[in-house]
């Protein structure tokens, strides 16, 4: 019996739309090749939908999302809505509030740096002959971010601004479960950061995840303060399998796993919200780490390889459909190996083949 799965497609602003094309066309592909279909719902998002009815997140928007089983997003933003007041702009008007409705708690961010690209990452060669592959796992809902009270006083005389880092024991188990599912599925080693040194939030963080991992005999869990790991990702990153940890220190330690790796075109994300009754996917938003791009849009110069790879984890987390998204992530593979580059990770090696974002579609759908 065919199987069919219904996504929203939003495409955003940028470089959003050119690459978003490219992905379709490789879900096309491995819908012929596996078996399956896509019911696509388009919407508008970001600066698309500001110029088109004056809101980033028009209610239709929000209705196809809540129709489909996973939403397919671009990027927003851009110079030309910069200037709007900040609740009004595209990614603090568009991005948040997605993440919000839809309770996405938990973002996942491969950290990957192929063993044919290690001279576009900043670590010294020698240190990763053969590349690394990190996944990432940050809580996105919940600790410093969110927590109250925060705000601003006078105190004795003197302005004083202040945050609550907090954390529910619920809130810590469920990233901890999402984290050690992933790592089950890999190489079933995990890093849990924390500050339990310092930070009463940390400690109970601690706690939590030494006990779900007596839900997860196979994995070897193994903590790591947040400086420590730090330090060690730019040091070792090959020795990472993956890491979990809170909203703050995920956010920093997520954006360092994207500066060692070489390219944002090369990173796919994807952000789970509650896994769907009586099954193990979860609904979720996929979308490229990197932003709308406003320096190459319009050029067709534009990696299309971090928002072919957030299909391949839709695909995975959300529809079910591991063998496609495990066969778009070969053909990625294939393709940089045959020496496929866009300018982002070229280095000008007669050995390359340089191409713009459709030739590098074209190359991986060569392979599929
Ligand atoms: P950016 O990620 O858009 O670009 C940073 C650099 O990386 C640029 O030089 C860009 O050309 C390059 N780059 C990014 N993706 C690439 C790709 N696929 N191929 C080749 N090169 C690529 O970050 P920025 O310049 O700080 O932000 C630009 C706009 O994007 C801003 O309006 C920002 O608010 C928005 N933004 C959106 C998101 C999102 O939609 N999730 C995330 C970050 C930034």
């Amino acid at each position: 019996m065919s199987r069919t799965h219904r996504i929203a497609v939003l495409a955003g602003d940028g470089i959003g739309p050119e690459v978003m094309t490219e992905s379709l066309r490789v879900l096309d592909a491995v819908e012929s090749k596996f078996g399956f279909t896509t019911e696509r719902s388009e919407a508008l998002v970001g600066g698309a939908a500001i110029d088109d009815g004056g809101h980033p997140l028009p209610d239709a928007t929000i209705s196809a999302c809540e129709a489909s089983d996973g939403i397919l997003f671009g990027s927003v933003g851009g110079p030309k809505w910069e200037n709007l007041p900040p609740d009004t702009q595209p990614e603090r008007g568009a991005l948040l509030p997605l993440r919000k409705h839809f309770g996405l708690f938990a973002n996942l961010r491969p950290g990957v740096c192929l063993p044919s690209l290690t001279h576009a990452s900043p670590v010294k060669n020698e240190l990763i002959p053969n590349g690394f592959d990190v996944l990432c796992v940050r809580e996105l809902t919940g600790g410093v971010y969110f927590g109250s009270p925060k705000g601003r006083e006078e105190r004795d005389g003197e302005t004083v601004a202040f945050d609550t880092m907090i954390y529910k024991r619920s809130e810590i188990e469920r990233i901890l479960h999402v984290a050690f599912t992933a790592a089950m599925g890999r190489g079933k080693r995990l890093v849990s950061v924390d500050k339990a040194n310092v930070l009463a939030s940390s400690v109970l963080w601690r706690e939590v995840a030494t006990e779900v991992a007596k839900d997860y005999p196979e994995v070897e869990l193994e903590h790591l303060y947040v400086d420590n790991a730090a330090m060690q990702l730019c040091r070792r990153p090959d020795s990472f399998d993956v890491l979990v940890t809170e909203n703050l220190f995920g956010d920093i330690l997520s954006d360092e796993m994207a500066m060692i790796s070489g390219s944002l075109g090369m990173l796919p994300s994807a952000s789970l919200g509650s896994k769907k009754e009586g099954s193990d996917l979860y609904f979720g938003m996929y979308e490229p780490s990197g932003g709308s791009a406003p320096d190459i849009a319009g050029q067709g110069i534009a990696n299309p390889i971090a928002q072919i790879l957030s299909v391949a984890m839709l695909l995975r987390f959300s529809l079910g459909e591991a063998d496609a998204a495990q066969a778009i992530e070969d053909a990625v593979a294939k393709a940089i190996d045959d020496g496929y580059r866009t300018g982002d990770i070229a280095t000008g090696a007669a050995s390359e083949k340089k191409v713009g974002t459709k030739e590098m579609a074209d190359a991986i759908l060569a392979n599929l």
